[in-house]
């Protein structure tokens, strides 16, 4: 009998632990999967582990990274002992630390793959089947630009394109030099043909994603990379949002800015890490720029562009950090003005230089952490507060937010990338994609429903210290919807994911569940300006 004729597809579930490269490389390890004739999991199988195949992309950054991924492999144990024919994979930074630590550990994982060699994952994975044993393999450096993989993308109607990986700063705190290597650089024509091709499969917002985007170009000699990409990767034609993260202050530079304020489709916002307030901590923490030129750069791009709206992230509790350092960070805080920030209590990390160094007591650095998020959430209300009475354009986002089941709202993202909760007009209220057809598929298209991917207008009608919200539409003021091309791929995918249309020719490196990934080396070329 031929089985293969009656045996379903394998089915995979990725898990995310870390930061925006890591969601970005889950894609990459999705994409290899898929055309392996892998399908993903139903998201009930993938919440219940029930899928054949489990990849696990750590993070090392986090607090008590260890903590979560031997959590996890421990309840996955008992899962393998009743499904022998699952595989247990595990990337990421942490597998790229700890190596066969980890099949010590937990002698029931099959493959440990690092940082470096994403591409190997189906190979040990075959192997580790072929062979009845646990296979590791962790390169010491890059081995393929991971944007050359396949790629199974999350969003049609946003993406994340990475210009860089690695990272030749050493700050103190920080693992991803030791984990990811030194920065090394894509040619500009690579990206831009990936942003073009994201564009050509119906995305109409991008991402530039590096660990320190900034220094682009270093690799290759031009300190003027930067902008110089952002002008031209803001000219593709059809993208209408140009984002980036994240930059590091101590190589920002005047082109930057004037880049993106004169770029309309880049967006006027910036997540800029401060890590502290103090010169004193920032030199202790090796971060070459002192609070002083940070304000300033804020300065400069809140004079080119009035409505940016600027983000942060800010260490707590560094070694040494004294009342007078921390009063410091609460005044530049306090200057700067952040729309929100990501606060971390400091935590050693094993590898890190600054892992040698005596902790600061615990409750010190709780009463610091809190008096600098009530001073931050007290910003960011005021913040938002302020934007009452705006019009804003919302990209309408797929499941963003919590508010959508409770009110009714739909959420999305504005320009600045703040958070926004939109009411629909009264008579479409409660049209969504819950019990029956989802409307948003129709033939015939109520005008006003929008879909993901598609850009409303709307007016802040509300502040809150995480999102805004616009009823406007429901004070018989300002809503206009404007259909995209995103909208459109979305529902075309949607209608492939139910059964009700054929998926078209894909032109990059989009897939959908199920449909064969085309490879993600882009093949459109655009030259920079
Ligand atoms: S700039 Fe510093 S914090 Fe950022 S990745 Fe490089 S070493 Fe880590």
């Amino acid at each position: 009998m031929d089985q293969t004729a009656v045996q379903p597809p394998r089915t995979y579930a990725v898990r995310t632990l870390g930061c925006q490269m890591n969601v970005h490389d889950s894609e990459h390890m999705a994409g290899m999967l898929e055309e392996q004739g892998l399908v993903p999991a139903s998201p009930e199988d993938a919440a219940a582990d029930r899928a054949d195949v489990i990849v696990i992309n750590t993070c090392a950054v986090r607090e008590n990274a260890a903590d979560r991924l031997y959590g996890n492999l421990g309840r996955l144990a008992g899962l393998k002992r009743e499904r022998p024919g699952m595989q247990i994979a595990v990337g990421g930074c942490l597998a790229q630390k700890d190596r066969s630590t980890i099949i010590e550990r937990a002698p029931w994982v099959d493959v440990v793959f690092g940082t470096h060699n994403l591409d190997a994952l189906p190979v040990l994975l075959e192997r580790a089947r072929h062979n009845a044993q646990a296979e590791v393999e962790i390169a010491e450096s890059l081995q393929v630009f991971p944007s050359t993989l396949p790629t199974r993308r999350e969003s049609v109607y946003a993406g994340w394109v990475s210009i860089s990986v690695g990272c030749n700063n050493t700050c103190t705190f920080c693992i991803v030099p030791h984990l990811r290597g030194k920065e090394r650089d894509r040619r500009p024509g690579e990206i831009l043909a990936e942003v073009a091709a994201l564009v050509a499969d119906g995305a109409i917002e991008v991402t530039l994603l590096g660990q320190n985007v900034n220094s682009y170009g270093v690799e290759f000699g031009d300190r003027q990379a930067f902008s110089k990409l952002l002008r031209a990767a803001g000219a593709i034609e059809g993208l209408e949002r140009l984002r980036f993260t994240s930059p590091h202050p101590a190589s920002f530079t005047d082109d930057v800015i004037e880049a993106m304020a004169s770029t309309p489709t880049v967006m006027p916002q910036l997540h800029m890490p401060l890590q502290s307030g103090s010169d004193q901590v920032l030199r202790a923490m090796r971060r070459s720029y002192r609070s002083t030129k940070f304000l300033g750069i804020l300065e400069r791009v809140r004079a080119a562009m009035p409505h940016a709206a600027i983000t942060t992230d800010i260490i707590v509790g560094f070694p040494g950090e004294t009342d007078e350092d921390f009063e410091a960070t609460l005044r530049v805080v306090e200057e700067a003005r952040f729309s929100s920030a990501f606060t971390f209590q400091y935590s050693p990390r094993p590898g890190t230089p600054a892992f040698e160094l005596e902790p600061l007591p615990k409750a010190v650095v709780q009463e610091r952490y809190e008096r600098l998020v009530e001073l931050q959430e007290r910003i960011s209300l005021e913040e938002n507060r302020a934007q009452v009475g705006r019009t804003v354009e919302v990209l309408v986002a797929e499941g963003e937010g919590r508010k959508d089941g409770e009110s009714r709202r739909v959420s999305g993202r504005a320009a600045d990338n703040r958070l926004v909760h939109l009411a629909l007009p009264a008579r479409l209220a409660g049209l969504g994609a819950e019990g029956g057809a989802d409307p948003r598929l129709a033939e015939a298209l109520d005008p006003e429903l929008p879909r993901p991917g598609d850009l409303v207008e709307v007016e802040v009608t509300y502040g809150a210290p995480h999102h805004l919200v616009a009823d406007s539409a429901l004070q018989g003021r300002t809503y206009r919807v404007r259909r995209t091309r995103a909208g459109d791929a979305w529902a075309q995918r949607e209608r492939v994911k139910a059964g009700l249309a054929q998926e078209e020719h894909s032109h990059g490196p989009t897939a959908v569940p199920g449909v064969p990934v085309p490879l993600g080396l882009p093949v459109v070329r655009t030259a920079l300006a």
